[in-house]
């Protein structure tokens, strides 16, 4: 029975069996695992509240077939102002599916443990904007992930963004900008409004707490990083908060 120790941030916990529950968590050193936690749900369990979703904890497992086997669990920090509170909550979610799409599989990254953190921790410290702290985490986590937006020149023929007075295009597959001259060879691709590069750069290289798009780049800005994620986690599930990826 292999037993290890682990800093890990509760994705997911969902009823299972008579008194059980399965906790999904993105750990520090395993990437994503999922475990069961015994007799959580009976009144006097040993784990009392400290699983709850969002809770970032140091725990002790056994590693079981599909499923590890959580043993103890000490709260390092709850959360508990994103958790009591709706639209954070919500936000925190769209965070979580992020993770999920992004960085699937079981390879542990400190770095994505690291940002989820500080994700977490930043929106505990803000009560609007929470938008563009989504879109900053997802830029943030795609280029972890190895997939980060090429946002300097055309993809095609190298032109750089700024050397054309033209239109530019995002086209999700290349996950980059193109010309008006490359894009019918490319596929999919769509306008992206002036400005919109410059406030992606923006939310690239600020903290996670300065994060900040202007309003008429809301939109925009949005689709362009949806548009992202969705084309590099194709049949993914997570984009609307709810990641399914269910144990055996
Ligand atoms: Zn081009």
């Amino acid at each position: 029975m292999a037993v290890y120790k682990s800093k890990g941030i509760v994705l997911r916990s969902i009823r299972y069996g008579e008194a059980d529950r399965i906790i999904d968590l993105y750990t520090r050193d395993a990437g994503l695992v999922s475990g069961i936690a015994k007799g959580i749900r009976r009144t006097k369990s040993r784990f009392g509240g400290r699983l709850e979703p969002l809770s970032c904890v140091d725990f002790m497992a056994y590693r079981g077939r599909t499923l590890d086997t959580i043993t103890q669990v000490e709260v390092l920090r709850s959360f508990h102002e994103v958790r009591e509170d709706l639209s954070r909550f919500e936000a925190a979610g769209r965070l979580v599916g992020f993770v999920r799409a992004l960085s699937g599989g079981d390879e542990a990254d400190r770095r994505v443990f690291n940002l989820l953190y500080h994700g977490l921790d930043a929106l505990e410290g803000r009560s609007t904007e929470f938008e563009a702290l989504e879109a900053a985490f997802a830029l943030k986590l795609s280029i972890l992930a190895g997939y980060a937006p090429q946002l300097d020149t055309c993809t095609s023929c190298g032109v750089g963004a700024g050397e054309v007075e033209d239109h530019h295009y995002f086209a999700p597959v290349l996950g980059s900008l193109v010309c008006s001259g490359c894009r019918p060879d490319v596929g999919e691709a769509f306008l992206v409004p002036p400005g919109t590069v410059e406030g992606l750069r923006t939310l690239i290289s600020r903290s996670l707490k300065e994060s900040l798009v202007e309003d008429h780049l809301r939109e925009s800005v949005r689709r362009v990083i949806r548009a992202h994620v969705f084309a590099h986690a194709p049949g993914s599930p997570a984009l609307d908060g709810s990641g399914t990826r269910r144990p055996a």
